[in-house]
């Protein structure tokens, strides 16, 4: 048995690098940048009009001019006009090319357009106003997004404005969850007395879905010959299992075995924590990795967040992970030299502090307190007793 810290040591040792490939902007969000995005033109591309209103030269106005001969319009999307004569003005719209020999915009809230004349009815006009300057933001040839880069919402708005209709990102794993039991029977089913319908394959799923990333379910029963054979094609085909079920001391918990016989190095197994005790981790020749955990659901969940979502991350290319801290919002005893992972729910104070308030609920097989709470607090081991007001590191999975 190993400890939390050497646990996660050897997690984040074995990362995989699952490659880059070529998506589509539209199913870029989320993905990491295997490119950076420069900017193929000035940001604005052109002086922009900033308010829809009249373009003049400032030097008449300076002069005490007050009414523009109106000369036409500017439009965004139009080409770029120019002012015929410097004492007059062109309407113009935001978005649109500053027309040449103008210098100022005047917005409509100032001025009054009568029968072809532009009367401005306020002296507060500065020289170059409400003009967005040509490559005032960014310019040419700038990185804009560096790669490796969380491509979010913003730097899709990004990726569009400099024609990428197509974007090198990282490859995401291929993922199967595998549910192990003879206990378990489909969601739709009935489950006799002794059984229960399966619900990690379904949580870890879910969790994993929001991260981006497709997965595919399997259900091996309790049988070593079954085992062996699907854990080997999945073990083929797949860049990550996740497996729940049949790795602690039980007679049919043979997953760590045949595990091991398809040559599946064994990189640890069993950490001192609880929930989640029996966790088996290892990667296979071909490098496919292998987190087997434990059934119970909160351990299977705790497991996920503790320690698959990390190595997830620094796979992709990500800078580690950080937990942040929460206070504990009441006392909180815990007696075995174990680290505890103490469910609880968080709250904001308006002192901009996290409160973390226990939810000990029945323990790992209690997957109704998962409802009530939103976090993990990591307690560490060697130590039994945590007063209110101390914090922790937390591990939130909503
Ligand atoms: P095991 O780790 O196989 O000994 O399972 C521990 C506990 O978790 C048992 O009570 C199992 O019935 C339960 N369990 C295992 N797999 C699942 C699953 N996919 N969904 C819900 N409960 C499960
Ligand atoms: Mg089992």
């Amino acid at each position: 048995m190993i400890s939390v810290e050497k646990a996660t040591q050897i997690v984040l040792e074995n990362t995989s690098d699952f490659g880059i490939e070529t998506v589509p902007l539209g199913q870029a969000v989320c993905r990491v940048l295997r490119e950076d995005l420069i900017a193929d033109r000035d940001f604005p591309p052109f002086d922009r009009v900033a308010m829809d209103g009249i373009a003049i030269r400032f030097e008449a106005f300076e002069a005490g001019q007050r009414s523009f001969a109106v000369q036409g319009i500017q439009a965004a999307g139009s080409q770029q006009r120019e002012l015929q004569n410097l004492s007059g003005c062109l309407e113009v719209m935001t978005g649109a090319v500053l027309p040449r020999y103008a210098d100022t915009v005047i917005r409509y809230e100032d001025v009054e357009v009568k029968e072809g004349q532009a009367i401005v009815s306020t002296d507060d006009v500065r020289r170059g106003q409400s003009i967005h300057r040509q490559g005032s933001d960014r310019t040419k040839d700038a990185v804009i997004v560096p790669a490796g880069s969380i491509l979010s919402s913003a730097e899709i708005g990004v990726a569009a404005t400099v024609g990428k209709a197509l974007l090198r990102v990282g490859r995401l794993p291929r993922v199967v969850i595998i549910s192990t039991g003879n206990e378990l029977v489909e969601v739709d089913e009935m489950p006799l007395l002794h059984q229960i319908r399966k619900s990690n394959v379904h949580t870890l799923a879910a969790a994993i879905s929001v991260e981006g990333l497709q997965t595919q379910m399997l259900h091996l029963q309790d049988n070593k010959a079954e085992i062996r054979k699907k854990l080997a094609q999945s073990l083929a085909t797949s860049d990550v299992l996740i497996l729940s079920g049949g790795v602690s001391a039980g007679k049919l918990d043979f997953v760590p075995g045949v595990l091991e016989e398809l040559g599946v190095k064994k990189l640890f197994h069993k950490i001192a924590q609880r929930p989640g005790k029996p966790l088996w981790f290892g990667k296979a020749t071909n490098g496919t990795t292998v987190f087997a955990f434990p059934g119970n659901p909160v351990s299977s969940f705790l497991c996920l967040h503790r320690y698959f979502f990390p190595w997830l991350r620094q796979s992709r290319g990500l800078p580690p992970f950080e937990p942040a801290f929460a206070k504990l919002a009441e006392p909180f005893s815990f007696i075995p030299n174990l680290t505890y992972f103490l469910l609880v729910k968080l709250r904001s104070g308006n002192d901009g502090q996290i409160w973390a308030e226990p939810k000990k609920g029945g323990g790992s097989g209690d997957l109704a307190n998962l409802v009530n709470s939103d976090a993990f607090a990591e307690l560490p081991a060697g130590q039994q007793h945590f007063a209110k007001g101390e914090a922790f590191p937390f591990f939130r999975y909503r």
